[in-house]
């Protein structure tokens, strides 16, 4: 088990949750379950600062994957404790960084700490350990609230369910009730490559949301070629407002310099389909890459990955409208 800090291993003080190492091993040693014989033996690594999960970025990724890396033939299993906020992020990021993973990489967390009486930390915790003792996983997931989800499938939906993350595009790998039920034929099978560990850089990207009323000419200033990679959440299927005088200029602007643009929709469920519409015609024509269902997480961590391999641009283009980890569902 790595833990990174978040609600799962957070104490109460005067300024709220903040995460506590010591608090946190002193709540796991309490609980009988986590020796119990039916639960895997497991260890504890912790992330040195512990953090909110809103402090989790490029830097962070790299140490987890790098703990997964330097023990991955001493495991058969990981399960990441991480804070909600991010954990999509995260989750989608490992499963790019670590190629060729044949191993179960679960992360999980909890709305409520594990210290408090009433709690869905325990749960989602032994349930994890479980599924990643189980064999059957060999990617990174997300386990929540009763769902095993793909981690790059996955969108954190509620601020305060315990049924907080959702994967509106593809169905949940395993579901647990009495029994966990895994939907064997939606699982990845296990990579027989040899496994590495690609670091991220922190390249500079950027997300913009398309609103009623945007005005693009704004956005000039930021569209220089220092900037790699922009995901546009677009409107349904992939459409902008058509004041063509006001976008087109942008959007060729920033192909020119050379900045990759990742076109996703606002409607968690549902593809792009550039060209489907006159409103998203533009885009095509201006070389902007269709995202399909990919999440805004995964886009984002995707365009991390592919630009930390140093791949030629038009390589970055081609590999977005691809499916790599099972991230997309590319309709022809
Ligand atoms: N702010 C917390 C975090 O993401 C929320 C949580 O864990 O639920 O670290």
């Amino acid at each position: 088990m790595i833990h990174t800090g978040g609600t799962i291993g957070m104490i109460p003080t005067e300024h709220g949750y903040a995460p506590s190492k010591e608090a946190f091993h002193r709540v796991l040693a309490s609980i009988p379950e986590l020796s119990s014989p039916v639960v895997p033996a497991w260890d504890l690594m912790d992330l040195d600062p512990l953090l909110d999960s809103s402090n989790i970025s490029v830097n962070e990724w790299n140490r987890i994957g790098s703990m997964i890396a330097d023990h991955y033939d001493d495991y058969d299993g990981f399960v990441v404790l991480h804070g909600t906020d991010t954990m999509a992020y995260t989750a989608s990021a490992l499963s790019f960084m670590l190629r060729n993973n044949a191993k179960p990489v679960i992360l999980t967390g909890s709305q409520i700490p594990l210290c408090e009486i009433r709690n869905d930390a325990r749960d989602n915790l032994l349930t994890s350990l479980l599924i990643a003792a189980d064999g059957r996983v060999h990617e990174v997931c997300l386990y929540f609230g009763g769902k095993l989800l793909r981690g790059n499938r996955a969108m954190k939906y509620s601020a305060d369910d315990l049924i907080a993350f959702d994967s509106p595009n593809y169905p949940p790998l395993a579901e647990a009730g009495i029994e966990i039920r895994y939907n064997t034929e939606l699982l990845m099978p296990p990579c027989e490559g040899k496994f590495s560990l690609q670091l991220l850089e922190n390249i500079p990207i950027g997300v913009i949301k398309i609103f009623p009323g945007i005005q693009f000419e704004l956005f000039d200033a930021v569209m220089t070629e220092k900037l790699k990679g922009i995901v546009i959440e677009t409107f349904g299927a992939g459409n902008i407002p058509g004041d063509e005088n006001a976008v087109l200029p942008i959007i060729r602007k920033a192909t020119e310099n050379g900045t990759v643009l990742v076109i996703c929709s606002q409607c968690p469920h549902g593809t792009v389909m550039l060209g489907a519409y006159e409103a998203s015609e533009t885009l095509k024509n201006a070389g902007a890459v269709s995202g399909y269902d990919l999440t805004t997480e995964a886009a984002v961590a995707k365009l991390y990955y592919l630009f930390s391999r140093r791949l030629p641009r038009e390589e970055i283009k081609v590999r977005m409208e691809r499916s790599l980890r099972g991230e997309v569902t590319v309709k022809q």
